[in-house]
């Protein structure tokens, strides 16, 4: 077996309003989000993130299960900024460790990376950076065009090159863990690394404390700095650990330009390139783009407006829309579920096939788990006893 001890805390900091940042820690995964976003959009990008990796992670506990849950937040986060647009431009980075089972049933850990959250591995009191910023900065860095200091106060060094909800394709760092008992591992927004000297965060990340009091102490130093940001911690301490038998090697390295592509930039910062026109061509052109925006948004809004189960090629899959479409707004799958759509109750079968509206994401799975649980239980029951009584005529 591998477990863990685990202490968090989050803080929304000395400057900003709210805190975007999102957690989840449980026995087995242990998440930290960053969302990013006006409007409270960046909070909704990370609070999904933590709902949908939390639950299919739960369903999949293996590498494959968890990149496969992450990759689902993506596109939930793109599905949601369709269906309301007023959240466009919302993502968030993630920084994940799970317990993930192999195929021999070994359990180890396993961290999943994308953005610039942090994962820390303390070890007698030193203290190791195990995942790679995706920042403009810090991939100059490795490009050998900054040095680590000239990287620490670059105007890029916020600059994202890879988020949750920016597009489709996601590229997700994944890489194992060694670790042993004892080890602790730190997870943290960058409103903590930011903040502290890699001296401070080994010293009290790795103080000989109870986690609840270092995890505090953590978040307090952060303050004391500036608390510039938003500020979430995660320590985790190892009690047990089953070694792997073949270590996992970085699988997935990055794919993404080592700048911001001008679709990944004009995603976080939109452009704000602005035409001079003449007055009356500009009043014709706001007048025109009015109403047909007007029109739009109200075709587009009702196009996305729902979710429904359909079968995709034998697994119950969720798609967002309307089944047939409406207009050249086609319905898009947000995700397979790991339910067959073949092993379901007969009448559920025809029900899947007609397709099944669903008001939300989360409502769609809960009714995908429901259907599946209902054909469980149906072949659990016993099939009632039919006996045929013949009455003879005396
Ligand atoms: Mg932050």
């Amino acid at each position: 077996m591998t477990r863990w001890r685990y202490a968090t805390a989050t803080d929304t900091g000395l400057v900003r309003e709210t805190n975007q940042d999102a957690m989840l820690v449980t026995d087995s995964l242990a998440l930290v989000a960053d969302g990013m976003g006006g409007h409270a959009a960046g909070e909704v990008a990370s609070i999904l993130t933590t709902e949908v990796v939390g639950e299919l992670f739960e369903r999949n506990s293996t590498v494959e299960g968890l990149y496969s849950a992450i990759e689902a937040a993506n596109l939930a986060i793109i599905a949601d900024a369709r269906e309301n647009p007023e959240r466009f431009g919302m993502g968030t980075t993630v920084i994940a460790v799970g317990l993930t089972h192999d195929s021999m049933g070994v359990i180890s850990p396993t961290l999943f990376n994308v953005g610039d959250s942090r994962a820390y591995q303390l070890r007698d009191g030193a203290l190791r950076q195990l995942s790679e910023d995706h920042s403009v900065a810090e991939e100059w860095v490795r490009m050998g065009r900054l040095t680590p200091e000239e990287a620490a106060t670059h105007p890029r060094r916020h600059q994202l090159t890879r988020a949750l909800g920016v597009d489709d394709a996601l590229d997700i760092d994944v890489s194992s863990i060694d670790a042993l008992p004892g080890d602790r591992i730190l997870l943290c927004s960058d409103g903590l690394s930011n903040e502290l000297s890699v001296d401070s965060l080994a010293k009290l990340a790795s103080a000989p404390k109870p986690l609840e009091e270092a995890v505090n102490e953590l978040v307090s130093a952060a303050k004391h700095s500036g608390g510039r940001d938003n500020i979430s911690v995660v320590l985790l301490e190892f009690d047990e650990v089953n070694v792997a038998s073949s270590p996992i090697k970085k699988t997935v390295s990055a794919k993404a330009p080592p700048v911001a592509t001008s679709q990944m930039a004009s995603a976080i910062h939109p452009s704000r390139r602005r035409r001079r026109l003449t007055w009356r061509v500009w009043a014709g052109a706001a007048f025109i783009a009015l109403v047909a925006a007007g029109a739009v948004a109200v075709v587009h809004w009702y196009a996305y407006s729902g979710y429904y189960l359909g079968d995709d090629a034998g697994l119950i899959a969720v798609y967002q829309g309307q089944p047939n479409g409406v207009l050249w707004y086609k319905p898009v799958k947000v995700l397979d579920t790991t339910y067959s759509a073949r092993n379901l109750r007969p009448s559920d079968i025809r029900s899947l096939q007609a397709t099944i509206s669903e008001p939300s994401l989360t409502a769609a799975l809960h009714y995908a788990s429901y259907l599946h649980t209902a054909w469980l239980l149906s072949r659990a029951t016993s099939p009632p006893v039919v006996t045929t009584t013949t009455l003879a005529k005396g």
